[in-house]
């Protein structure tokens, strides 16, 4: 195996063991970036100089070795990390430096890890394919006429390339899960208020959560243990105390575990390659001793329509800061200061955050507030209210992630097909559970198929030891694939 294939339990060990340092370790995630990067366009910056001086400072303290001490993690743009850029994926940030770190890059950095690569995304995390990107797309590892999915899409392609150890995503109504399928990576979006906000450049801050993405279940509790926990800073994480994750994936098995089928999410409209991994995946948690039942979370078909209200309102109060004064671009064409607002945004936003803010802010306008954001919020309790009544009778849902593999860049044009993608995400972010996309398999044409599972808020314990025992019922991690060259 190459240093790069390495995810982050095989990296401690190699390190603790003294096999490589973590300047090796550095040197040949930069040597592969230089090597693919060119046809995947994972990143978007990388800052090679800072990335190998906190390899060295890595070694001198290498003893024992806990937490991430010297493994590289590239970071989804919309993530502040003093010093560097932080551009969402937008020109309305080009050219803009933080000037601190989020929380998740202070709890990232104090466990050791090396954050120096940015990587690409949909605009502000606003689609389903990386095509948003205000800079370039990202492609597909395993077939690079397609694309990695989205919003998370340089994190996903980073990891399912090989390009890094791991990497940190977000995820509003399904950016971390979604583009995790496509790619052949695991990521899991924690439930909401496990994992601190502050720093972490809003869309929709009823939604947002950062969550790790990465090479195995066992990678996703190493990364979300370092990452969980109350924050002074964000005043909707709550004082839940945060399991020790990878102790949860001890012994971990399928035997006895209830899960449950809503019968919702196996639709017509599934493409039969996804739904044949989804019924072998089925098929093989029966078959490692869960239980499986189908169950009923009969306002599914509601929460497409409650996303695209909530978080387009939410997003267009959130993106009001961006007006050509305080951050980022600001237009040279501009005569007085409300030119200056409108020009500096009709320069800097692109097409999809534009169609937000505009839908956003229709809906939040007098007159209309009432008739569809506050029932949206009505619509979005009774999600939430199915969820809680379900896992009264399962330990977790399995269903599919997405309704499609990996799809052709520039295949989907309507920007309502592309909010499609999202179904069978979208109803866990509104109503705050945690859940985790999975490796399943691959379908004819060799593109990777994951599955999703989904537990009760604050469960991430028994999320990852499912997951993990999933990884075994079906192969072991990383399907037992040899990893894309
Ligand atoms: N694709 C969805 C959207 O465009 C979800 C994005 C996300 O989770 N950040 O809103």
């Amino acid at each position: 195996m190459e240093l790069y294939e390495l995810g982050i339990a095989e990296a401690k060990e190699g390190l603790a063991k003294g096999e490589f340092s973590s300047a090796d370790l550095v040197k040949a995630v930069i040597d592969r970036v230089h090597a693919r990067d060119g046809e995947i366009g994972a990143y978007l910056t990388f800052d090679e100089e800072g990335a190998l001086a906190a390899a060295v400072e890595a070694d001198k303290a290498l003893n024992g070795l806990k937490g991430l001490l010297g493994i590289p993690i590239a970071i989804k743009d919309l993530i502040n990390v003093k010093g560097q850029p932080c551009t969402c994926a937008s020109k309305i940030l080009k050219g803009y430096v933080s000037p601190y770190d989020a929380t998740v890059i202070r709890n990232l950095k104090s466990a050791g890890a090396i954050c120096a690569g940015r990587v690409n995304m949909d605009e502000f995390a606003m689609g389903s394919s990386t095509e948003n990107s205000g800079f370039h797309p990202t492609r597909n590892p395993y077939d690079t006429a397609r694309v990695p999915g989205g919003s998370s899409g340089g994190s996903a392609a980073a990891v399912g390339g090989d390009l890094c150890i791991a990497a940190l995503g977000t995820d509003t109504g399904g950016s971390i899960r979604q583009p995790a399928s496509f790619c052949g990576c695991v990521g899991l979006k924690p439930s909401y208020g496990r994992v601190s906000r502050y720093g972490v450049t809003a869309f929709a801050s009823s939604l947002d959560q950062v969550g790790p993405m990465t090479k195995s279940v066992e990678d996703a509790a190493l990364l979300l243990q370092a990452l969980a926990g109350q924050d002074e800073m964000d005043g909707t994480t709550p004082p839940e105390p945060v399991p020790d994750y990878s102790a949860a994936l001890a012994g971990a098995s399928l035997k006895g575990v209830k899960i449950g089928l809503p019968r919702e999410y196996f639709i017509d409209g599934l493409d039969p390659e996804v739904k044949a991994v989804t019924d072998k995946a089925i098929a093989a948690c029966a078959a490692a001793g869960a239980e499986v039942v189908e169950v009923s979370l009969p306002h599914t078909e509601y929460a497409m329509a409650v996303y695209y209200i909530v978080a387009p309102a939410e997003a267009s109060a959130n993106l009001a800061r961006f007006d050509g004064v305080r951050y980022g671009h600001r237009s040279e064409r501009s005569e007085d200061v409300f030119t200056l607002y409108t020009r500096s945004r009709a320069e800097g936003f692109g097409a999809e955050v534009k169609r937000r803010i505009i839908m956003g802010t229709y809906v939040l306008s007098s007159g209309y507030q009432e008739a569809y954001y506050g029932r949206a919020l009505k619509v979005r309790t009774l999600i939430r209210r199915d969820f809680e009544d379900v896992f009264t009778k399962v330990d977790a849902l399995l269903t599919p992630v997405a309704p499609t593999p990996a799809f052709k860049l520039g295949e989907v044009l309507d920007p309502l097909t592309m909010y499609l993608n999202d179904l069978f995400t979208i109803p866990s972010s509104l109503a705050g559970n945690c859940a985790m996309s999975v490796p399943a398999g691959f379908t004819a044409g060799g593109l990777p198929v994951g599955v999703q599972f989904i537990c009760d808020a604050f469960r991430e314990d028994r999320l990852l030891s499912i997951g993990r025992a999933f990884e075994d019922a079906i192969g072991g991690p990383r399907l037992g694939m040899p990893r894309k060259g």
